[in-house]
C-alpha cells in the first residue's frame, strides 16, 4: 500500500466514525468544488450517512444539471459529527457555511493545492492530484465503493474542469487512467466538456470581447479587468468572467495573465495563469491566497486602481526573482 492509500484510509477510518456529517466546498465554486463535493455526497447517501452539502455561492449554471446540485444549500445550521472540507486551500475559503455551529466539530481537509496551510484537525493534502475530485475516486477505490454513473458523472466533471478538459501539465496516465475509469461507469465525456467548458452566454461574449479590447501587456504581464459597471451593463454575475483567464493564457508574448473582477461588497477577485516555467501560486500566497504554480488566486479589499497596483507590483518582483534563480 502507498502513502496516498494510507492517507485515504486515514481520511475514511474518520468518516466512518460519524453519522452526521456536513460537507463544504470553496466559495465562487468552479466544477471542480462542485464535482468533488457531490461525488463524495453520492458515495456517501448509499452508506446512510446524513449530509448537508454547504456552498456560501449558488451553483453556477454549468453545473446545475449535475445529479445532487439541488442538494447544495448557501447555509446550514444545526450540529455535526464531522465537517469535510472540498478543494479549500485554507479555512477562508469556506466562507460562512463554516460558522459558529461547527467550529468546534472536527474537520477532515481533502484537498490538492500546493498552497493547502494544513488548517483541519486531519489533512489530506496530494497536489500530485489534478483535482480533488480524482482524491475522492482514489479513496472510493482504496476502500472498495462502488462507483455509480451519478459518482462518475460528477467526478469526471472537476477532472475535466481542473484539467481544462486534459490540457494541464499536470495531466498524466494516473489522470487519464481516472478519466478513463469513470467514462466505463457511465460519465460521458462529451456531455461534461460541453456542458462545462464549452457553453456560455452571448453576454458573457460581449463582456469578454470589453475585456481583452481593454487588456494591457507590460513586462511580459497580461492584464485586464471586469468590472462592476462592465457586468452590469451585460446583466451578468461574478460568474461572467469564468474562463477568460484561461483564453488569455493562450497569448505567446505573455509570461502571466491576471484578471481583476470587481465584485458588489468592495473585493477584487484576482485570477491569475502562469506559463509553463514561471510560477505565480507565490505571489497568491503572499497576498493572502493560494492556488497552483500554473493557476493561483485571491481576493483582496479595496479600489481595483489599488488592487491592480498592489498585484501588478508583486508580480513585477516575483517575475524578476524568477528569472534570476533560473540563470
Ligand atoms: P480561478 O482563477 O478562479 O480559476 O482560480 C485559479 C486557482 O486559484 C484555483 O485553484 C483556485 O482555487 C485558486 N484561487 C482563486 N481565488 C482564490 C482565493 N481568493 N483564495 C485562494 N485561492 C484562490
Ligand atoms: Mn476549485
Ligand atoms: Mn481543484
Amino acid at each position: 500500500m502507498d502513502s496516498h492509500q494510507t492517507d485515504a484510509q486515514c481520511a475514511w477510518r474518520c468518516i466512518q466514525s460519524a453519522h452526521r456529517i456536513l460537507l463544504v466546498t470553496h466559495v465562487g465554486p468552479d466544477g471542480d468544488a462542485i464535482g468533488s463535493m457531490l461525488g463524495l455526497a453520492w458515495l456517501l447517501w448509499p452508506q446512510g450517512k446524513e449530509l448537508a452539502l454547504g456552498c456560501e455561492d449558488p451553483v453556477p449554471r454549468s453545473y446545475a444539471w449535475l445529479p445532487g446540485s439541488e442538494q447544495v444549500v448557501r447555509s446550514v445550521d444545526g450540529s455535526y459529527d464531522l465537517v469535510i472540507s472540498l478543494d479549500c486551500s485554507d479555512v477562508y475559503r469556506m466562507g460562512q457555511v463554516y460558522g459558529p455551529n461547527v467550529v468546534t466539530t472536527p474537520l477532515l481537509n481533502i484537498d490538492h493545492h500546493i498552497t493547502n496551510t494544513g488548517f483541519g484537525s486531519i489533512n489530506w493534502v496530494d497536489p500530485s492530484s489534478a483535482a480533488t475530485s480524482q482524491m475522492i475516486l482514489m479513496l472510493a477505490d482504496t476502500v472498495g465503493l462502488a462507483i455509480t454513473e451519478s459518482v462518475a458523472v460528477c467526478l469526471l466533471n472537476g477532472l475535466v474542469t481542473d484539467t481544462r478538459s486534459f490540457r494541464t501539465s499536470n495531466v498524466n496516465s494516473h489522470v487519464l487512467r481516472a478519466a478513463l475509469r469513470l467514462i466505463e461507469a457511465g460519465a460521458s465525456l462529451h456531455e461534461i466538456t460541453s456542458r462545462a467548458l464549452g457553453r456560455r452566454s452571448m453576454a458573457s461574449v460581449r463582456l469578454w470581447g470589453q475585456a481583452i479590447d481593454q487588456c494591457h501587456l507590460e513586462d511580459s504581464i497580461l492584464w485586464t479587468q471586469v468590472t462592476s459597471a462592465m457586468r452590469r451593463r451585460w446583466s451578468l454575475d461574478a460568474n461572467g468572467s469564468t474562463g477568460l483567464a484561461n483564453f488569455l493564457s493562450g497569448v505567446r508574448e505573455a509570461k502571466v495573465v491576471v484578471v481583476f473582477t470587481e465584485r458588489d461588497d468592495g473585493t477584487v477577485d484576482v485570477g491569475m495563469r502562469a506559463a509553463c516555467g514561471h510560477d505565480v501560486a507565490g505571489v497568491a500566497v503572499q497576498l493572502g491566497g493560494g492556488g497552483h504554480p500554473q493557476a493561483a488566486g485571491c481576493t483582496l479589499k479595496g479600489d481595483l486602481g489599488e488592487v491592480q497596483a498592489r498585484v501588478l507590483s508583486a508580480l513585477r518582483c516575483s517575475l524578476t526573482g524568477q528569472e534570476e534563480e533560473s540563470v
